[in-house]
C-alpha cells in the first residue's frame, strides 16, 4: 500500500502527466513487495543459521516479527535445555542409588544379554562392565542350578547359588531373582544370603541340639517311672530308684536353667559401666559352691587354691559376673581328678586392668578343639561332661559375659597336663584398692 501511495505521489509530482499515475504506483507497490519479501527471507535464514548453529543464550536475533519469533524459540529452547538437564541428574542419582544398593543389580536385553549392572553384581558374579556388556549372562554364570532356573523360566521364585568368591573355607551363598519387564527386558536380583543361611543353619542345630538334650534325660525319667510302677520293688531299690530319677531331674534343671540364662544374656542390655561389682564376695562364694561339688564328684575335695587380691571391682553386672566365674572354676573341678590340683587368681595388674585365671592339673584339651569350646553344647569329652552334670553351655555363658564386660577370654591346654582358663578384663571396668571406694 505504502509502495502504490509513493509511486502515485512521485508520478504527480515529478514525471509529466503523459505517465501513468496508475502504472507508477503499480510498479513501486510490486517493488515494495518484492523488497519486503527479500527482508524476510533474509531475517528467516538468519534465523534458521541461528537455531542450526547459533547460540541460543545470545539475546534476539533479527527484528520485528522474526525477532520476536527467535525470543520466543530462545526460551523454549532454554526450558527444554533445563528439562533434560534435570532429567538427567536424576538418572545420574538413580543410577547412584543402584550402585550404593548391597544388592547386585543387573538390567538384561530381550536376549539375555547385560546391559548394565553394578559394583554388587559385579562382585557377586565375578562381573567386569568393560568386558562382560553384551554378553549372554548364562555364558558367564555357569552355575548348574542357575542354568536350570534360567531353563525352567519359572521367575516366580528365586533360586540359591554359590556366589563367586565362594570357597569351602568361606562359603558365600546368593539368591539370584529374575523379574521380567518392560518389552522382553529382565531385571536380575542378587543378594547374599550367606549370614542369614549360616544363622538359619544355627538355629536349627540349637533346636535339634536342646531336643536331644532333653529328650536323654526325659526317656530315663520315664523309663524309671514306667519300672516303678509296674514292679515290685523293695524299699532300697525304690529309694535307688528315686535317687537316679532325682539326678536327671537335676539334670533337665540344669539345662533349663543355662538356657534362659543364654537367652537373658543375649536379649538383655549391656551391663552398666557405673555399677562397681566388688570381686571377693564373688569368689567366696565361688569357694563355697565348687568345694561343695568337688566334694560330691570326688568324695572328697580337691587340693583347691585361691589367691585372690582384695578390694578390686569390676563395672558390671555381679549375677553374670558370678556365673562366669563359677563355670570356669566349676570346668576345672570337673575335669580334674582327684588329687590333682586347681589354682584360682585374680589380680590387678600394672596398667589398671585385672586378670582372672584359673589353672588346673586337669585332663586337658587337644588345641583343635579350644577354638570351638565357646560354641554352645560343644564338649570335648561327651559322656565325662555329662558324668559331671555339664549342659554344654558352661562356656558359651563364659564367653557372652565376658563380651559384655569388654573383656578377654584365652584358654591354653596341654591334654594330658592341664588347662588354664584367662578372662583379662580391661581398665575401663576396674577399679583397684587404692582408688577410694567400689561399693556396689
Ligand atoms: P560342659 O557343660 O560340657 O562342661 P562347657 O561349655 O563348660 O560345657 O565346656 C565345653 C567343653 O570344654 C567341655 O565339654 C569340656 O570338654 C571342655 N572343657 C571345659 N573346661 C575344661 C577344663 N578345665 N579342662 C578340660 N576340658 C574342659
Amino acid at each position: 500500500m505504502l509502495g502504490a501511495a509513493f509511486g502515485w505521489w512521485f508520478s504527480t509530482q515529478f514525471l509529466p502527466p503523459s505517465q501513468s499515475g496508475l502504472a507508477w504506483a503499480l510498479a513501486c507497490a510490486l517493488l515494495s513487495s518484492y523488497a519486503w519479501h527479500v527482508l524476510d527471507v533474509a531475517l528467516a535464514m538468519r534465523l534458521l543459521h541461528w537455531l542450526n548453529f547459533g547460540d541460543i543464550s545470545r539475546t534476539r536475533v533479527g527484528v520485528g516479527l522474526w525477532g520476536d519469533i527467535s525470543d520466543r524459540v530462545r526460551r523454549l529452547m532454554r526450558s527444554q535445555d533445563r528439562a533434560v538437564a534435570q532429567r538427567d541428574d536424576r538418572f545420574q542419582d538413580f543410577l547412584a542409588a543402584m550402585q550404593a544398593s548391597p544388592n547386585g543389580v543387573v538390567l538384561l536385553d530381550e536376549d539375555l544379554r547385560i546391559e548394565w549392572c553394578n559394583q554388587s553384581a559385579q562382585s557377586h558374579f565375578g562381573l567386569d562392565v568393560s568386558r562382560d556388556l553384551l554378553q549372554h549372562f548364562g555364558n558367564l554364570v555357569r552355575d548348574p542350578g542357575f542354568g536350570a532356573y534360567l531353563a525352567a523360566g519359572d521367575f516366580e521364585r528365586d533360586v540359591l547359588m554359590p556366589g563367586r568368591r565362594s570357597t569351602l573355607a568361606k562359603p558365600v551363598r546368593l539368591s539370584v531373582h529374575m523379574h521380567p519387564y518392560g518389552d522382553g527386558r529382565t531385571l536380575l536380583l542378587s543378594r547374599d544370603v550367606t549370614a542369614v543361611e549360616q544363622a538359619e543353619a544355627m538355629r536349627r542345630d540349637f533346636v535339634a541340639n536342646v531336643s536331644h538334650e532333653i529328650r536323654t534325660p526325659l526317656t530315663v525319667l520315664s523309663g524309671f517311672i514306667e519300672t516303678l510302677q509296674s514292679l515290685n520293688l523293695s524299699d532300697s531299690e525304690r529309694v535307688q530308684y528315686l535317687q537316679l530319677m532325682a539326678q536327671q531331674a537335676d539334670r533337665m534343671q540344669s539345662l533349663v536353667s543355662d538356657l534362659l540364662t543364654l537367652s537373658r544374656l543375649e536379649g538383655s542390655p549391656l551391663p552398666s559401666a557405673q555399677e562397681w561389682v566388688p570381686m571377693g564376695p564373688i569368689f567366696d562364694q565361688c569357694r563355697q559352691e565348687v568345694t561343695e561339688l568337688s566334694r560330691v564328684l570326688w568324695g572328697q575335695p580337691q587340693g583347691l587354691e585361691f589367691d585372690i587380691e582384695s578390694g578390686i571391682c569390676v563395672a558390671g553386672s555381679a549375677v553374670e559376673l558370678h556365673s562366669a566365674m563359677l563355670n570356669l572354676i566349676g570346668n576345672a573341678v570337673r575335669y580334674t581328678p582327684e588329687g590333682k590340683n586347681i589354682y584360682v587368681h585374680w589380680r590387678a595388674q600394672g596398667d589398671g586392668s585385672a586378670v582372672f585365671e584359673v589353672r588346673d592339673e586337669g585332663v586337658g584339651i587337644a588345641a583343635e578343639h579350644i577354638p570351638r569350646l565357646t560354641e554352645r553344647f560343644y564338649r570335648v569329652d561327651r559322656s565325662r561332661s555329662r558324668d559331671t552334670g555339664g549342659t554344654g553351655l558352661g562356656l558359651a555363658i563364659v564367653k557372652h559375659v565376658t563380651q559384655r564386660h569388654g573383656a578377654e577370654l584365652s584358654i591354653v591346654s596341654t591334654p594330658g597336663e592341664g588347662s588354664t582358663f584367662k578372662v583379662h578384663f580391661g581398665q575401663a571396668r576396674v577399679k583397684i584398692p587404692s582408688e577410694p571406694t567400689c561399693a556396689a
